[in-house]
């Protein structure tokens, strides 16, 4: 069996969407209820932003005990010292350095060229790593850039002290089998890629931000990042929950497992959907309301007899109380 690390992203890429603004201990109460998940590692927000944002970062690193603690810069040096700053309290701190690798963001985003920015990764990296020691680094919109590029800035990243490599599909474009043999040909381009960590963050614009993550993992990952209920910008993130529930349910078929604690999950779900106001749909996945429930009679009497019947997962798995 391969572990593959769970890494949430609920406190920053799940914390942007639209009209969503949850305070310090709101915050906090959520990072709480991860490290009880058991996800692996938090990344707690986006200190640059501003001092609001700093400081629920730094509170989540100073009270949090488990999971590693991240904060999110881009490749600037004002970012990735904001960063530390907020997360060096924690017991495990990381700063994640991000840039754009495809060429219509690095001409729209970064306003530069392909050598801008592989010169500020190779800067940021390094400074990053003189400061923190544990350095991510996500090439932005990687499934859109020059397969060749990626790999160069991959490579620079990795010599300048990246120890994990999380490649996103940032605008959910990408299609499972796409997915997969982009990362197989990273993994050739890269050979430095075995001595780190191979992580995946993916969106879901087209729907596919959880079967675009497992063809990841099955590609070579193994570290996943998603968001409690999928929240995120835009169509969100991979749902964390359903991450979990399918290497839990399918793992002996897929060869894989995590260090999750499933029954804390609707738990996770409802503390997030609550201080958001971002309420779930009934028929999503593992946490809607009707997702362990069986209306047509028929159904109902063949479960009453066998749950096997209908049912896959046993909804006390996940924290269930209603079925
Ligand atoms: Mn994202």
């Amino acid at each position: 069996m391969r572990r593959i690390e769970i890494y949430d992203t609920t406190l920053r890429d799940g914390l942007q969407s639209p009209g969503v603004a949850v305070d310090g201990q709101g915050r906090l109460a959520i990072a709480r209820r991860l490290a009880l998940l058991g996800v692996d590692a938090i990344e707690a927000g986006f200190p640059v932003v501003g001092e609001a944002e700093a400081e629920a970062v730094r509170l989540v690193a100073r009270e949090v005990d488990g999971p590693v603690i991240k904060g999110l810069a881009r490749a600037h040096p004002r970012d990735v010292d904001a960063a530390w700053d907020a997360v060096r309290d924690a017991a495990r701190p990381r700063i994640t350095v991000y840039a754009p690798v495809s060429d219509v963001q690095i001409a729209h985003v970064l306003r530069g060229t392909r050598e801008d920015a592989l010169g500020r990764i190779r800067a940021a990296v390094a400074h990053a790593h003189t400061l923190a020691g544990d350095v991510e680094f996500s090439p932005m919109d990687a499934t859109r850039a020059d397969p060749a590029f990626l790999a160069e800035t991959v490579a620079v990243a990795i010599a300048e002290g990246a120890a994990i490599v999380s490649v996103p599909d940032t605008v959910g474009y990408t299609v499972p089998h796409e997915f997969a043999a982009l990362l197989t040909r990273l993994q050739a381009d890269v050979t430095q890629l075995a001595q780190v960590t191979l992580a995946v963050h993916c969106h879901n614009d087209l729907g596919l931000a959880v079967a675009n993550s497992l063809a990841g993992v099955l590609a070579g990952a193994t570290a996943v990042e998603g968001t409690i209920n999928g929240l995120g910008a835009r169509a969100g993130n991979a749902a964390l929950e359903e991450l979990v529930m399918l290497i839990d349910t399918r793992g002996a078929h897929l060869g894989l497992e995590t260090a999750i604690a499933p029954e804390h999950l609707t738990a996770a779900s409802r503390l997030v959907s609550e201080l958001t106001g971002y309420t779930v749909q009934p028929n999503k996945a593992i946490v809607g309301a009707n997702a362990f429930q069986h209306d047509a009679a028929l159904y109902r009497a063949a479960v009453g007899r066998d749950r096997a019947t209908y049912e896959i997962m046993d909804p006390r798995r996940v924290g269930r109380d209603d079925a």
